[in-house]
Protein backbone atom coordinates (compact mmCIF):
# COMPACT_ATOMS: atom_id res chain seq x y z
CA UNK A 1 0.00 0.00 0.00
CA UNK A 2 1.36 3.67 -1.13
CA UNK A 3 1.45 6.27 1.51
CA UNK A 4 -0.05 9.74 0.50
CA UNK A 5 3.15 12.06 1.32
CA UNK A 6 0.96 15.16 2.12
CA UNK A 7 -1.01 13.16 4.77
CA UNK A 8 2.46 11.72 5.94
CA UNK A 9 4.18 14.73 6.62
CA UNK A 10 1.52 16.45 8.55
CA UNK A 11 1.00 13.09 11.07
CA UNK A 12 4.95 13.85 11.29
CA UNK A 13 4.69 17.21 11.77
CA UNK A 14 1.42 16.39 14.36
CA UNK A 15 3.91 13.56 15.98
CA UNK A 16 7.30 16.24 16.57
CA UNK A 17 4.98 19.06 17.88
CA UNK A 18 2.88 16.96 20.76
CA UNK A 19 5.85 14.41 21.26
CA UNK A 20 8.03 18.27 22.28
CA UNK A 21 5.77 18.62 25.42
CA UNK A 22 5.61 15.00 26.84
CA UNK A 23 7.68 14.66 29.93
CA UNK A 24 8.20 10.95 30.33
CA UNK A 25 9.07 7.35 28.54
CA UNK A 26 5.29 6.44 29.92
CA UNK A 27 3.40 9.22 29.74
CA UNK A 28 -0.24 8.48 28.33
CA UNK A 29 0.06 11.88 26.22
CA UNK A 30 2.51 9.16 23.70
CA UNK A 31 -1.15 7.79 22.47
CA UNK A 32 -2.22 11.30 21.29
CA UNK A 33 0.97 11.92 19.37
CA UNK A 34 1.20 8.44 17.37
CA UNK A 35 -2.54 8.81 16.85
CA UNK A 36 -1.76 10.46 13.20
CA UNK A 37 1.39 7.77 12.45
CA UNK A 38 -0.46 5.25 13.68
CA UNK A 39 -3.64 5.25 11.58
CA UNK A 40 -1.59 5.86 8.44
CA UNK A 41 0.91 2.86 8.98
CA UNK A 42 -1.83 0.89 10.81
CA UNK A 43 -0.47 0.29 13.77
CA UNK A 44 -2.42 -1.70 16.28
CA UNK A 45 0.22 -1.50 19.03
CA UNK A 46 3.48 -0.07 19.86
CA UNK A 47 5.26 -1.20 23.10
CA UNK A 48 8.82 -0.72 24.77
CA UNK A 49 10.93 -2.83 26.77
CA UNK A 50 13.68 -1.48 29.01
CA UNK A 51 16.75 -3.19 30.07
CA UNK A 52 19.20 -1.87 32.90
CA UNK A 53 21.97 -3.77 31.06
CA UNK A 54 22.16 -6.73 28.49
CA UNK A 55 22.62 -8.95 31.03
CA UNK A 56 18.95 -7.85 32.22
CA UNK A 57 17.82 -8.14 28.55
CA UNK A 58 19.33 -12.03 28.50
CA UNK A 59 17.22 -12.44 31.94
CA UNK A 60 14.21 -10.74 30.71
CA UNK A 61 14.01 -8.48 33.51
CA UNK A 62 12.94 -5.49 32.49
CA UNK A 63 9.83 -3.17 32.47
CA UNK A 64 7.35 -2.83 29.78
CA UNK A 65 5.37 0.25 28.60
CA UNK A 66 2.58 0.33 26.00
CA UNK A 67 2.94 3.65 24.15
CA UNK A 68 0.15 3.07 21.43
CA UNK A 69 -3.40 1.06 21.14
CA UNK A 70 -5.60 1.56 18.47
CA UNK A 71 -7.54 -2.50 18.07
CA UNK A 72 -6.35 -5.48 17.20
CA UNK A 73 -2.55 -6.65 16.62
CA UNK A 74 -1.76 -9.11 14.94
CA UNK A 75 0.78 -10.82 16.90
CA UNK A 76 2.61 -13.01 14.42
CA UNK A 77 3.49 -9.54 12.32
CA UNK A 78 5.18 -7.35 14.15
CA UNK A 79 8.30 -4.46 13.33
CA UNK A 80 10.92 -4.33 16.69
CA UNK A 81 14.10 -2.18 16.89
CA UNK A 82 16.71 -2.31 19.48
CA UNK A 83 18.61 0.23 20.84
CA UNK A 84 21.01 0.76 22.67
CA UNK A 85 21.55 4.51 24.88
CA UNK A 86 24.56 5.97 26.15
CA UNK A 87 25.29 4.20 29.40
CA UNK A 88 23.96 0.65 28.43
CA UNK A 89 20.69 0.58 28.98
CA UNK A 90 18.78 -1.36 26.30
CA UNK A 91 15.42 -0.46 24.55
CA UNK A 92 13.44 -2.74 22.38
CA UNK A 93 10.90 -1.29 20.48
CA UNK A 94 7.81 -3.59 18.65
CA UNK A 95 5.35 -2.46 16.46
CA UNK A 96 2.52 -4.52 15.99
CA UNK A 97 -0.09 -4.87 12.52
CA UNK A 98 -3.60 -4.30 12.50
CA UNK A 99 -5.10 -7.53 11.88
CA UNK A 100 -6.48 -8.24 8.54
CA UNK A 101 -4.01 -5.52 6.76
CA UNK A 102 -1.06 -6.39 3.87
CA UNK A 103 1.93 -6.45 4.92
CA UNK A 104 4.21 -3.72 5.26
CA UNK A 105 5.89 -2.46 2.19
CA UNK A 106 9.61 -1.73 2.62
CA UNK A 107 8.67 2.01 2.12
CA UNK A 108 6.60 1.86 5.04
CA UNK A 109 9.20 -0.48 7.12
CA UNK A 110 11.57 2.24 6.20
CA UNK A 111 9.25 4.69 7.48
CA UNK A 112 8.55 2.91 10.99
CA UNK A 113 12.49 2.70 11.43
CA UNK A 114 12.68 6.16 11.47
CA UNK A 115 9.63 6.53 13.31
CA UNK A 116 11.74 4.47 16.06
CA UNK A 117 14.66 6.07 16.23
CA UNK A 118 13.13 9.61 16.17
CA UNK A 119 11.27 8.20 19.53
CA UNK A 120 14.29 6.87 20.85
CA UNK A 121 15.91 10.38 20.21
CA UNK A 122 12.57 11.85 22.13
CA UNK A 123 13.25 9.54 24.87
CA UNK A 124 17.16 10.02 24.99
CA UNK A 125 16.04 13.60 25.97
CA UNK A 126 13.67 12.92 28.57
CA UNK A 127 16.28 10.46 30.41
CA UNK A 128 19.14 13.57 29.83
CA UNK A 129 16.65 16.03 31.66
CA UNK A 130 15.68 13.68 34.51
CA UNK A 131 19.14 13.02 34.76
CA UNK A 132 19.72 16.50 34.98
CA UNK A 133 16.93 17.70 37.02
CA UNK A 134 18.08 14.37 40.11
CA UNK A 135 21.66 15.63 39.46
CA UNK A 136 20.37 19.69 40.41
CA UNK A 137 17.16 19.10 42.91
CA UNK A 138 18.15 15.86 44.58
CA UNK A 139 21.00 14.30 46.81
CA UNK A 140 22.79 11.60 45.34
CA UNK A 141 23.36 9.35 48.54
CA UNK A 142 19.55 9.05 49.86
CA UNK A 143 17.55 10.39 47.36
CA UNK A 144 15.98 12.62 48.64
CA UNK A 145 15.20 16.03 47.65
CA UNK A 146 18.27 18.38 48.47
CA UNK A 147 18.39 22.30 49.23
CA UNK A 148 18.54 23.91 45.99
CA UNK A 149 14.98 22.23 45.21
CA UNK A 150 13.87 23.47 49.35
CA UNK A 151 15.40 26.89 47.72
CA UNK A 152 13.03 26.68 44.49
CA UNK A 153 9.42 25.71 45.99
CA UNK A 154 9.38 27.58 48.62
CA UNK A 155 10.32 30.60 46.42
CA UNK A 156 7.20 29.02 44.24
CA UNK A 157 4.95 28.85 47.52
CA UNK A 158 6.01 32.37 48.09
CA UNK A 159 5.22 33.77 44.67
CA UNK A 160 1.85 32.39 44.92
CA UNK A 161 1.13 33.91 48.38
CA UNK A 162 0.30 31.29 50.30
CA UNK A 163 3.92 31.80 52.52
CA UNK A 164 2.17 32.38 55.63
CA UNK A 165 0.29 28.80 56.04
CA UNK A 166 4.13 27.77 56.44
CA UNK A 167 6.44 26.77 59.16
CA UNK A 168 10.07 25.85 58.01
CA UNK A 169 12.62 24.14 60.21
CA UNK A 170 16.52 23.16 59.55
CA UNK A 171 17.30 20.07 61.68
CA UNK A 172 20.24 17.87 62.72
CA UNK A 173 20.40 14.38 63.99
CA UNK A 174 21.49 14.36 67.78
CA UNK A 175 24.83 12.30 67.88
CA UNK A 176 24.61 10.62 64.23
CA UNK A 177 28.09 9.92 64.07
CA UNK A 178 27.86 7.25 67.15
CA UNK A 179 25.06 5.77 65.35
CA UNK A 180 27.05 5.65 61.76
CA UNK A 181 30.17 4.46 64.23
CA UNK A 182 28.48 1.59 66.37
CA UNK A 183 26.15 0.48 63.42
CA UNK A 184 28.26 1.42 60.31
CA UNK A 185 27.61 3.80 57.71
CA UNK A 186 25.36 2.07 54.86
CA UNK A 187 22.81 0.80 58.38
CA UNK A 188 23.01 4.55 59.63
CA UNK A 189 22.15 5.67 56.16
CA UNK A 190 19.46 3.57 56.33
CA UNK A 191 18.14 4.47 59.74
CA UNK A 192 18.55 7.96 58.36
CA UNK A 193 16.48 7.31 55.63
CA UNK A 194 13.53 6.14 57.58
CA UNK A 195 13.38 9.41 59.66
CA UNK A 196 12.74 11.38 57.14
CA UNK A 197 10.56 8.96 55.60
CA UNK A 198 8.15 8.51 58.55
CA UNK A 199 8.76 12.45 58.57
CA UNK A 200 7.42 13.05 55.32
CA UNK A 201 4.61 9.86 55.55
CA UNK A 202 1.83 12.19 56.73
CA UNK A 203 3.02 15.39 54.72
CA UNK A 204 0.99 16.80 51.77
CA UNK A 205 2.32 17.69 48.38
CA UNK A 206 3.25 21.20 49.39
CA UNK A 207 5.57 19.96 52.78
CA UNK A 208 8.64 19.06 51.87
CA UNK A 209 12.22 17.34 53.92
CA UNK A 210 15.10 18.34 51.94
CA UNK A 211 19.00 17.53 52.71
CA UNK A 212 21.37 20.14 53.37
CA UNK A 213 24.81 17.68 53.95
CA UNK A 214 25.59 15.12 56.29
CA UNK A 215 23.43 15.38 59.17
CA UNK A 216 21.74 18.24 58.42
CA UNK A 217 18.30 18.60 56.93
CA UNK A 218 15.76 21.25 56.33
CA UNK A 219 11.75 21.27 56.11
CA UNK A 220 9.14 23.21 55.17
CA UNK A 221 5.34 22.43 56.69
CA UNK A 222 1.85 23.74 57.31
CA UNK A 223 2.13 25.45 60.46
CA UNK A 224 -0.97 22.84 61.41
CA UNK A 225 1.53 20.41 61.34
CA UNK A 226 4.23 21.94 63.89
CA UNK A 227 2.81 19.55 67.03
CA UNK A 228 3.71 16.54 64.83
CA UNK A 229 7.09 18.05 63.11
CA UNK A 230 8.30 18.55 67.28
CA UNK A 231 7.15 15.39 68.53
CA UNK A 232 8.58 13.36 65.79
CA UNK A 233 12.38 15.41 66.36
CA UNK A 234 11.46 14.57 69.97
CA UNK A 235 12.81 11.16 69.04
CA UNK A 236 10.87 8.25 67.38
CA UNK A 237 11.98 4.36 67.53
CA UNK A 238 13.54 2.88 64.58
CA UNK A 239 13.42 -0.79 64.17
CA UNK A 240 17.01 -1.63 62.90
CA UNK A 241 17.12 -3.23 59.13
CA UNK A 242 17.61 -6.52 59.08
CA UNK A 243 18.42 -7.55 62.58
CA UNK A 244 17.52 -8.66 65.47
CA UNK A 245 14.19 -6.30 66.51
CA UNK A 246 16.67 -4.45 68.05
CA UNK A 247 15.25 -0.21 67.78
CA UNK A 248 17.70 2.65 68.02
CA UNK A 249 15.92 6.23 69.08
CA UNK A 250 16.72 8.82 66.72
CA UNK A 251 16.15 12.43 67.47
CA UNK A 252 17.31 15.95 66.02
CA UNK A 253 18.21 19.45 67.18
CA UNK A 254 15.83 22.23 65.31
CA UNK A 255 15.48 25.46 65.24
CA UNK A 256 12.21 26.87 63.50
CA UNK A 257 10.85 29.32 61.93
CA UNK A 258 6.85 30.41 61.70
CA UNK A 259 7.09 32.64 58.88
CA UNK A 260 5.17 35.62 58.13
CA UNK A 261 2.41 35.97 55.15
CA UNK A 262 4.76 38.63 54.37
CA UNK A 263 8.42 36.66 53.80
CA UNK A 264 9.98 37.76 50.15
CA UNK A 265 12.57 35.48 49.48
CA UNK A 266 13.42 31.90 50.58
CA UNK A 267 17.17 33.13 51.33
CA UNK A 268 15.31 35.38 54.70
CA UNK A 269 13.61 31.84 55.45
CA UNK A 270 16.89 29.92 55.35
CA UNK A 271 18.72 32.48 57.39
CA UNK A 272 16.17 32.35 60.32
CA UNK A 273 16.03 28.48 60.88
CA UNK A 274 20.38 28.75 60.53
CA UNK A 275 20.88 30.83 62.63
CA UNK A 276 18.14 29.26 65.08
CA UNK A 277 19.23 25.59 64.44
CA UNK A 278 22.96 27.18 65.59
CA UNK A 279 21.81 28.37 68.81
CA UNK A 280 19.70 25.07 69.33
CA UNK A 281 22.99 22.86 68.95
CA UNK A 282 25.56 25.15 70.08
CA UNK A 283 24.07 27.32 72.56
CA UNK A 284 20.80 26.11 74.08
CA UNK A 285 19.86 23.80 76.96
CA UNK A 286 17.01 22.26 74.96
CA UNK A 287 16.78 20.47 71.23
CA UNK A 288 14.91 23.24 69.74
CA UNK A 289 14.62 27.08 69.29
CA UNK A 290 12.25 29.34 67.95
CA UNK A 291 13.54 32.55 65.75
CA UNK A 292 11.93 35.20 67.40
CA UNK A 293 13.12 38.93 68.25
CA UNK A 294 14.97 38.35 71.24
CA UNK A 295 17.23 35.53 68.71
CA UNK A 296 17.58 38.05 66.35
CA UNK A 297 19.01 40.36 68.38
CA UNK A 298 21.40 37.71 69.47
CA UNK A 299 22.23 36.53 66.12
CA UNK A 300 22.81 40.60 65.46
CA UNK A 301 25.05 40.12 68.41
CA UNK A 302 27.02 37.04 67.26
CA UNK A 303 27.45 38.76 63.93
CA UNK A 304 28.88 41.75 65.24
CA UNK A 305 32.01 39.90 67.81
CA UNK A 306 32.90 37.79 64.77
CA UNK A 307 33.34 40.87 62.93
CA UNK A 308 34.95 42.66 65.71
CA UNK A 309 37.19 39.52 66.07
CA UNK A 310 40.07 39.63 64.40
CA UNK A 311 40.53 43.47 64.20
CA UNK A 312 40.76 42.74 68.22
CA UNK A 313 43.17 40.10 68.11
CA UNK A 314 45.34 42.48 66.19
CA UNK A 315 45.07 45.17 68.29
CA UNK A 316 45.73 43.00 71.47
CA UNK A 317 42.49 43.84 73.17
CA UNK A 318 42.03 40.00 74.95
CA UNK A 319 44.19 39.89 78.26
CA UNK A 320 44.65 36.77 79.94
CA UNK A 321 43.61 36.89 83.77
CA UNK A 322 45.24 34.08 86.03
CA UNK A 323 43.00 32.70 88.90
CA UNK A 324 45.28 30.52 91.54
CA UNK A 325 44.39 27.01 92.07
CA UNK A 326 44.92 26.23 95.99
CA UNK A 327 45.94 23.34 98.29
CA UNK A 328 43.67 23.95 101.22
CA UNK A 329 45.80 21.52 103.08
CA UNK A 330 49.00 24.08 103.18
CA UNK A 331 47.07 27.10 102.05
CA UNK A 332 49.16 27.62 99.37
CA UNK A 333 49.02 28.43 95.74
CA UNK A 334 49.89 25.41 93.42
CA UNK A 335 49.00 26.83 90.03
CA UNK A 336 46.35 28.83 88.36
CA UNK A 337 44.33 28.62 85.14
CA UNK A 338 44.11 31.36 82.86
CA UNK A 339 41.22 32.40 81.59
CA UNK A 340 40.89 35.35 78.95
CA UNK A 341 39.05 38.91 79.39
CA UNK A 342 38.13 41.08 76.40
CA UNK A 343 38.86 44.89 76.65
CA UNK A 344 36.69 46.88 73.75
CA UNK A 345 36.03 50.39 74.03
CA UNK A 346 36.68 50.65 77.76
CA UNK A 347 34.54 47.52 78.64
CA UNK A 348 35.70 44.57 80.05
CA UNK A 349 33.39 41.43 78.45
CA UNK A 350 33.20 37.99 79.69
CA UNK A 351 34.10 35.00 78.03
CA UNK A 352 30.72 33.62 78.58
CA UNK A 353 29.75 36.07 75.98
CA UNK A 354 32.21 35.69 73.08
CA UNK A 355 33.57 32.14 73.52
CA UNK A 356 30.29 30.01 72.66
CA UNK A 357 30.28 32.93 69.17
CA UNK A 358 33.86 32.31 68.27
CA UNK A 359 33.23 28.51 69.15
CA UNK A 360 30.79 28.27 65.72
CA UNK A 361 33.88 29.23 63.67
CA UNK A 362 37.34 28.20 63.93
CA UNK A 363 38.22 31.90 65.35
CA UNK A 364 37.98 29.97 69.05
CA UNK A 365 41.64 27.87 67.63
CA UNK A 366 43.24 31.76 66.84
CA UNK A 367 42.54 33.07 70.36
CA UNK A 368 43.56 29.76 71.90
CA UNK A 369 46.68 30.11 70.48
CA UNK A 370 47.01 33.37 71.29
CA UNK A 371 46.14 33.01 75.08
CA UNK A 372 48.72 30.29 75.40
CA UNK A 373 51.56 32.41 74.04
CA UNK A 374 50.62 35.28 76.44
CA UNK A 375 50.94 32.87 78.69
CA UNK A 376 54.22 31.35 77.46
CA UNK A 377 55.96 35.24 77.45
CA UNK A 378 54.24 35.97 80.74
CA UNK A 379 55.99 32.80 82.13
CA UNK A 380 59.44 33.45 80.61
CA UNK A 381 59.58 37.17 82.22
CA UNK A 382 58.82 35.57 85.49
CA UNK A 383 61.36 33.05 85.01
CA UNK A 384 63.93 35.93 84.02
CA UNK A 385 62.83 37.44 87.22
CA UNK A 386 63.29 35.09 89.47
CA UNK A 387 59.71 34.63 90.57
CA UNK A 388 58.38 31.10 92.02
CA UNK A 389 56.28 30.29 88.87
CA UNK A 390 53.81 28.02 89.24
CA UNK A 391 51.91 26.07 86.54
CA UNK A 392 49.27 27.57 84.54
CA UNK A 393 46.82 25.94 82.51
CA UNK A 394 45.09 27.03 79.56
CA UNK A 395 41.92 26.30 78.07
CA UNK A 396 41.84 24.30 74.61
CA UNK A 397 38.32 24.39 72.57
CA UNK A 398 37.21 21.50 71.39
CA UNK A 399 37.18 23.25 67.73
CA UNK A 400 40.44 22.32 67.89
CA UNK A 401 40.19 18.51 67.30
CA UNK A 402 40.49 17.18 63.96
CA UNK A 403 44.09 20.01 63.30
CA UNK A 404 46.53 17.46 62.74
CA UNK A 405 49.32 20.08 63.44
CA UNK A 406 47.95 21.17 66.81
CA UNK A 407 50.14 19.01 69.07
CA UNK A 408 53.12 20.44 67.03
CA UNK A 409 51.53 24.04 67.51
CA UNK A 410 51.35 24.12 70.71
CA UNK A 411 55.13 23.13 71.30
CA UNK A 412 56.34 25.74 68.92
CA UNK A 413 54.53 27.96 70.83
CA UNK A 414 55.78 27.24 74.18
CA UNK A 415 59.21 26.33 72.93
CA UNK A 416 59.55 29.71 71.02
CA UNK A 417 59.77 31.31 74.53
CA UNK A 418 62.08 28.39 75.96
CA UNK A 419 58.90 27.95 78.73
CA UNK A 420 59.99 24.51 80.71
CA UNK A 421 57.40 22.08 79.70
CA UNK A 422 56.17 21.33 83.65
CA UNK A 423 54.78 24.47 83.65
CA UNK A 424 51.85 24.53 81.54
CA UNK A 425 48.92 22.56 81.48
CA UNK A 426 46.36 22.25 78.85
CA UNK A 427 42.71 21.70 79.71
CA UNK A 428 40.02 20.12 77.42
CA UNK A 429 36.72 19.22 77.60
CA UNK A 430 34.80 16.40 77.10
CA UNK A 431 33.35 14.86 73.87
CA UNK A 432 30.64 13.39 72.43
CA UNK A 433 31.45 12.15 68.85
CA UNK A 434 33.71 9.45 68.39
CA UNK A 435 35.49 11.27 66.06
CA UNK A 436 36.69 14.02 68.30
CA UNK A 437 37.17 11.20 70.69
CA UNK A 438 40.03 9.92 68.67
CA UNK A 439 41.50 13.44 68.25
CA UNK A 440 41.61 13.93 71.91
CA UNK A 441 43.09 10.44 72.55
CA UNK A 442 45.80 11.29 70.42
CA UNK A 443 46.38 15.08 71.45
CA UNK A 444 46.19 13.85 75.23
CA UNK A 445 48.93 10.72 74.62
CA UNK A 446 51.07 13.30 72.25
CA UNK A 447 50.73 16.24 75.61
CA UNK A 448 51.93 13.72 77.57
CA UNK A 449 54.93 12.45 75.87
CA UNK A 450 56.47 15.88 76.11
CA UNK A 451 55.76 16.39 79.68
CA UNK A 452 53.05 19.04 79.40
CA UNK A 453 50.02 17.69 81.58
CA UNK A 454 46.38 17.38 80.68
CA UNK A 455 43.52 18.44 82.88
CA UNK A 456 39.88 17.18 82.16
CA UNK A 457 37.76 20.27 82.44
CA UNK A 458 34.11 20.76 83.84
CA UNK A 459 33.98 17.15 84.75
CA UNK A 460 30.29 15.57 84.75
CA UNK A 461 28.32 17.79 83.11
CA UNK A 462 28.87 16.32 79.90
CA UNK A 463 28.52 12.34 77.87
CA UNK A 464 30.73 9.38 78.17
CA UNK A 465 32.89 10.65 81.22
CA UNK A 466 34.13 7.55 82.60
CA UNK A 467 35.25 6.01 78.90
CA UNK A 468 37.24 9.38 79.04
CA UNK A 469 38.60 8.50 82.19
CA UNK A 470 39.74 4.73 81.59
CA UNK A 471 40.98 5.44 77.95
CA UNK A 472 43.01 8.55 78.10
CA UNK A 473 46.39 9.13 80.36
CA UNK A 474 44.71 12.76 82.18
CA UNK A 475 46.86 14.20 85.04
CA UNK A 476 44.03 16.54 86.56
CA UNK A 477 40.25 15.89 87.07
CA UNK A 478 38.81 19.40 87.10
CA UNK A 479 35.29 18.95 89.18
CA UNK A 480 32.62 21.07 87.92
CA UNK A 481 31.23 23.60 90.30
CA UNK A 482 27.76 22.61 89.77
CA UNK A 483 28.60 19.35 92.11
CA UNK A 484 29.02 21.50 94.95
CA UNK A 485 25.50 22.99 95.06
CA UNK A 486 23.46 22.22 98.07
CA UNK A 487 20.30 20.64 96.98
CA UNK A 488 17.62 20.98 99.26
CA UNK A 489 15.16 18.98 97.76
CA UNK A 490 17.41 16.43 98.48
CA UNK A 491 19.43 16.69 101.21
CA UNK A 492 20.01 13.03 101.45
CA UNK A 493 21.85 13.28 97.90
CA UNK A 494 23.58 16.32 98.61
CA UNK A 495 27.42 15.66 97.42
CA UNK A 496 27.28 12.20 97.24
CA UNK A 497 28.26 12.06 93.17
CA UNK A 498 31.02 14.43 94.17
CA UNK A 499 32.45 12.16 97.03
CA UNK A 500 32.11 9.15 94.61
CA UNK A 501 33.88 11.28 91.66
CA UNK A 502 36.72 12.09 94.16
CA UNK A 503 37.11 8.44 95.08
CA UNK A 504 36.68 6.87 91.92
CA UNK A 505 39.50 9.51 90.15
CA UNK A 506 42.07 8.74 93.21
CA UNK A 507 41.56 4.84 92.51
CA UNK A 508 42.54 5.55 89.15
CA UNK A 509 45.67 7.71 90.50
CA UNK A 510 44.19 11.18 88.81
CA UNK A 511 44.84 14.13 90.87
CA UNK A 512 41.28 15.47 91.44
CA UNK A 513 40.98 19.72 91.59
CA UNK A 514 37.12 21.27 92.37
CA UNK A 515 36.48 24.59 90.86
CA UNK A 516 33.72 26.81 91.71
CA UNK A 517 34.55 26.48 95.75
CA UNK A 518 32.52 29.56 97.51
CA UNK A 519 32.27 28.77 100.95
CA UNK A 520 34.54 27.64 104.10
CA UNK A 521 31.73 24.59 104.09
CA UNK A 522 32.66 23.59 101.04
CA UNK A 523 36.35 23.58 101.98
CA UNK A 524 35.32 21.67 104.92
CA UNK A 525 33.51 19.16 102.85
CA UNK A 526 36.36 18.37 100.27
CA UNK A 527 38.93 18.23 103.32
CA UNK A 528 36.84 15.19 105.06
CA UNK A 529 36.84 13.48 101.20
CA UNK A 530 40.65 14.21 100.96
CA UNK A 531 40.61 16.63 97.92
CA UNK A 532 42.93 19.51 98.54
CA UNK A 533 43.05 21.43 95.39
CA UNK A 534 40.50 23.71 95.06
CA UNK A 535 39.97 26.84 92.45
CA UNK A 536 37.30 29.09 93.26
CA UNK A 537 36.23 32.61 94.40
CA UNK A 538 36.80 32.12 97.61
CA UNK A 539 40.52 32.13 97.19
CA UNK A 540 41.19 34.30 94.37
CA UNK A 541 38.80 35.66 91.18
CA UNK A 542 40.42 35.61 88.16
CA UNK A 543 43.36 38.49 88.67
CA UNK A 544 45.14 40.41 86.65
CA UNK A 545 48.70 39.69 85.36
CA UNK A 546 50.09 42.79 88.01
CA UNK A 547 48.14 41.56 90.71
CA UNK A 548 48.87 37.70 89.93
CA UNK A 549 52.18 38.12 89.71
CA UNK A 550 52.73 40.01 93.17
CA UNK A 551 50.36 37.11 94.38
CA UNK A 552 53.66 34.81 93.35
CA UNK A 553 56.23 36.84 95.04
CA UNK A 554 54.78 36.82 97.85
CA UNK A 555 55.44 32.85 97.47
CA UNK A 556 58.83 33.12 97.84
CA UNK A 557 58.86 34.46 101.14
P1 LIG B 1 36.32 27.17 82.85
O1 LIG B 1 37.50 26.77 82.03
O2 LIG B 1 35.59 26.09 83.55
O3 LIG B 1 36.83 28.26 83.85
C1 LIG B 1 36.35 28.41 85.13
C2 LIG B 1 35.31 29.44 85.18
O4 LIG B 1 34.72 29.42 86.46
C3 LIG B 1 35.85 30.86 85.00
O5 LIG B 1 34.86 31.63 84.39
C4 LIG B 1 36.02 31.30 86.44
O6 LIG B 1 36.01 32.70 86.59
C5 LIG B 1 34.80 30.68 87.06
N1 LIG B 1 34.96 30.52 88.49
C6 LIG B 1 36.08 30.20 89.16
N2 LIG B 1 35.84 30.13 90.49
C7 LIG B 1 34.52 30.39 90.65
C8 LIG B 1 33.64 30.46 91.80
O7 LIG B 1 34.05 30.28 92.92
N3 LIG B 1 32.35 30.74 91.57
C9 LIG B 1 31.87 30.96 90.31
N4 LIG B 1 30.59 31.25 90.17
N5 LIG B 1 32.66 30.91 89.21
C10 LIG B 1 33.97 30.62 89.38
P2 LIG B 1 35.17 32.60 83.20
O8 LIG B 1 36.50 33.24 83.35
O9 LIG B 1 33.98 33.46 83.02
O10 LIG B 1 35.28 31.60 81.99
C11 LIG B 1 34.19 30.87 81.59
C12 LIG B 1 34.56 29.81 80.61
O11 LIG B 1 35.03 30.40 79.40
C13 LIG B 1 35.72 28.94 81.07
O12 LIG B 1 35.25 27.95 81.93
C14 LIG B 1 36.21 28.38 79.77
O13 LIG B 1 35.41 27.31 79.39
C15 LIG B 1 35.97 29.53 78.85
N6 LIG B 1 37.24 30.23 78.62
C16 LIG B 1 37.81 31.25 79.31
N7 LIG B 1 38.98 31.60 78.73
C17 LIG B 1 39.16 30.78 77.68
C18 LIG B 1 40.18 30.63 76.66
O14 LIG B 1 41.22 31.32 76.63
N8 LIG B 1 39.99 29.67 75.72
C19 LIG B 1 38.89 28.87 75.73
N9 LIG B 1 38.79 27.94 74.77
N10 LIG B 1 37.94 28.96 76.65
C20 LIG B 1 38.06 29.91 77.62
MG1 LIG C 1 39.01 25.66 82.33
MG1 LIG D 1 35.85 24.43 84.22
Amino acid sequence: MRINNDEYSIAIDDFLLRMESIPSETHPDTQLALDKLGQLLHIALAKLDFYDTPLEERKNNGNSHIMYRNGDPDMSRFFQQREMTGVGNVVIYTIYSQIGCDPWSDEELEKLRVLVKTIFVFHGRIRTMRLAEFLTFYDKELKIHNLTYFMKHTGQIITQGRIGDFAAAFFNLSNFSAVNQQLGRERGTEIMLSFIQQLAADFTEDEIVCRVGGDNFVTLFLKSHLDYVMNHFKGIEINLPDATRSKVVVSAAAGYYMIPADCKTSTDIMDCISAASNIARNLSKESFVFYDEQLKQRVTESKIIQDLFPEAIRKQEFQVYYQPKVDISKNRIIGSEALCRWFHDGTMIMPGRFIPILEQSKAICALDFYMLEHVCMDIQKWLKEGLPVVKVSVNLSRCHFGDMNLLQDILDIIDKYSVPHEYIEIELTETTTDVSFRDLKRIVYGLQKQGISTAIDDFGIGYSSLNLLRELPWDILKIDRSFLAEKPEAPEQNHVMLKHIIAMAQEMGIQCIVEGVESPDQVKLLKENNCYYVQGFLFDKPLTRDVYESRLSRLSK
